[in-house]
């Protein structure tokens, strides 16, 4: 030391330690010295101060920085100064106080090993207060910690939605957002040769759903998803892609036969019932499959689509497979239903008129109205040409109303030129039957009361008539419009539907007619059911009669009146207005020579519009 200020005042020197003091004051670092031999510390005030003693002496007892250490710090900070003594070194450590108020500090302590002037090994170094940075660390390391929890959580519920938003929440298949992508994909996926899309259709499920509820609706979902998936491998794919549809694509199942095998197991594993509670479910379905190489897979979807409608068509629960020849058929009933369904407005639906006659007296009693569409480039078409489809779209309703329409124009032409026609029958459909406008419509065409007779086919009564039809049969027979059931026999026993509904006749049909002539048992059958009419007050019509031997029998055993090619073809409504024309002028010549042969005579059953 001595040399050390060599050279310098005192003066310069107390200067020089003033402002050592100042600078350790103010940077609030503590100065501390130990001699180890005599266990003795030397203290400046700023430790003191960073230790809360209150006291003042330079020298302290080594006990006083012991019992200051945090408990658990003891052993590091004790360890730390040993190691330091051990290498005669570098002495670093970090420690926590308590201060006597309870407080706790952090304090760094930094110092080195030397010997004294006497050679006594001792320390001296320096120490300060870093608590407001291991507060500050320990903040930034929770922070650190929590952003980072943060992040985890935002990813995992990222995957949920993104999960969500690819799969349908009922049967936790993907949807078809999911199966979109994954065609794609599969489409570009170099080891994937051929692909087989199989399209599936529940049968049923609405009337599970309106039957059962909206439960038993999801448990059939549900179930139809397992077994959809339970007939697949791994590396297919099962996806929710509507209501009840369901898709699955197969990969690599080149082999026809083993493609045939597996759409025939997801069709049974479907045709099984679904348990629901104590209730055993019916189901069944129609799958469409349409497969092809990958490089050609580009209409896969809609071309199982169009095997699937040719399914349904077919009559359901079945499974078909696409073929071009389906799709053109498909393409040019598509093109049909187009034109038909301006056809109405087009005015090319127009009716043919076939007479009906008095069995005995053989006067015409009545027109069925049927329609015919001219067709601007193929012609007349009778209804086999047009109204399965008019079905299939749905607007045979329209085709009906467009042939009421002109019927009554007709009759209307008709009675301008001075004839009187007869009543007209025309073909109504269940469609339109069930339309709740219906007798509104049919009120603003003022149609004159006896002129029209509606005929229903029995299906569409026995079908568990709604409310609406119900009402618009009330409706229609307030208006004083005649019922009749029309191919009577041809389906269902009809006697329920003839005793609720109370029609004005029935149509014998034609299949059953024709058989009078060469079977006594139908002969019988026939007899029967008009004797039954008789009983409940309805008259009867033989329809399809096709010679005079028909005509005769049927005229033997009751039936009213006769409609046939034996009587007379569909015509037109110039060759219909002819025909009414001539008899007409007939029964007048036949009239007068009645009533100039007899002076009086009755004209017979049916005649009053003769
Ligand atoms: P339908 O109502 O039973 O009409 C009788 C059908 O039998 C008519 O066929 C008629 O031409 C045919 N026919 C008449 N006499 C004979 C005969 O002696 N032998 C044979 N083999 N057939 C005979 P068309 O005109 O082809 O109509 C077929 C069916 O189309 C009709 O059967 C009817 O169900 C339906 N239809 C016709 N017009 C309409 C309509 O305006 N609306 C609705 N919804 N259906 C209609
Ligand atoms: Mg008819
Ligand atoms: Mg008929």
């Amino acid at each position: 030391m001595a040399e050390a200020t060599s050279g310098r005042s005192e003066e310069e020197f107390q200067d020089l330690l003033r402002r050592l003091e100042l600078a350790l004051e103010a940077s609030q670092i503590g100065v501390w010295q130990h001699n180890i031999t005599e266990q003795e510390l030397l203290w400046d005030p700023q430790m003191h101060k960073l230790y809360g003693t209150g006291l003042q002496e330079r020298k302290v007892p080594s006990d006083v920085w012991v019992n200051a250490l945090h408990p658990d710090d003891i052993e590091s900070a004790v360890r730390d100064f040993d190691m330091a003594l051990e290498r005669k070194g570098f002495y670093n450590s970090q420690f926590r106080i308590i201060l006597p108020g309870g407080e706790v500090r952090h304090l760094r302590s930094r110092g080195h090993y030397y010997e004294d002037a006497e050679g006594a090994p001792s320390f001296i170094g320096a120490e300060w207060d870093v608590t407001a940075d291991v507060l500050l660390n320990r903040e930034l390391t929770s922070q650190k910690a929590i952003a980072e929890a943060r992040a985890v959580a935002l990813e995992q519920s990222r995957a949920r939605i993104e999960h969500a938003a690819d799969h349908d929440y009922l049967t936790g298949l993907p949807n078809r957002r999911y199966f979109d992508r994954r065609l794609a994909e599969l489409r570009k996926d170099a080891s994937v040769e051929t692909l087989a899309v199989v399209h599936i259709d529940l049968n049923g499920f609405k009337e599970i759903n309106d039957k059962w509820g909206h439960a038993a609706g999801d448990a059939t979902l549900q179930s139809a998803a397992a077994r959809i998936s339970g007939a697949i491998t791994a590396n297919d794919l099962v996806a929710r892609i509507g209501g009840d549809e369901f898709v699955a694509v197969l990969v690599n199942v080149g082999d026809i036969e083993r493609l045939e095998a597996i759409a025939s197991d997801i069709f049974s594993r479907l045709r099984r019932d679904v348990r629901f509670g104590n209730e055993m479910l019916k189901i069944g379905a129609s799958i469409g499959v349409a497969t092809g190489q990958t490089s050609s897979a580009g209409n896969l979807l809609a071309e199982s689509d169009v095997a699937l409608f040719q399914a349904k068509k077919l009559g359901r629960n079945r499974v078909e497979f696409f073929t071009t020849q389906l799709q053109s058929d498909l393409q040019a009933e598509r093109r049909l239903a187009d034109e038909l369904r301006l056809a109405p407005v087009l005015r090319q639906i127009e009716p043919f008129y076939q007479i009906q006659v008095d069995a005995r007296s053989r006067r015409i009693v009545g027109l069925e109205a049927l329609a015919r569409w001219r067709h601007p480039e193929r012609g007349l078409l009778s209804p086999v040409a047009f109204l399965k489809v008019a079905d299939e779209y749905g607007f045979t309703a329209e085709i009906d109303a467009a042939v009421l329409k002109r019927a009554l124009a007709d009759r209307a032409a008709w009675v301008s030129q001075g004839l009187s026609p007869p009543r007209i029958a025309v073909n109504i459909s269940g469609r339109r039957l069930a339309d709740p406008d219906l007798i509104v419509g049919l009120r603003a065409l003022r149609i004159p009361r006896d002129a029209i007779a509606f005929e229903l086919v029995e299906t569409i009564f026995l079908d568990e008539p709604d409310e609406v039809v119900l009402a618009n049969i009330a409706g229609i027979k307030e208006m004083v419009i005649e019922i009749e059931i029309d191919d009577f026999g041809s389906g269902h026993a009809s006697l329920i539907g003839l005793v609720k509904l109370k029609p004005k006749r029935l149509k014998i049909d034609r299949q059953l007619v024709t058989a009078v002539t060469v079977s006594e048992e139908q002969r019988r059958l026939v007899g029967s059911i008009i004797e039954i009419a008789r009983t409940l007050n309805v008259e009867v019509v033989a329809e399809g009669v096709e010679s005079e031997d028909h005509a005769r029998i049927l005229a033997e055993i009751g039936c009213d009146e006769l409609q046939g090619y034996a009587i007379g073809n569909p015509s037109s409504e110039k060759e219909t207005a002819a025909l009414l024309k001539s008899a007409q002028a007939a029964s007048h010549s036949r009239f007068s020579a009645h009533v100039a042969a007899h002076a009086t005579g009755s004209a017979g059953r049916g005649s009053d519009h003769s």
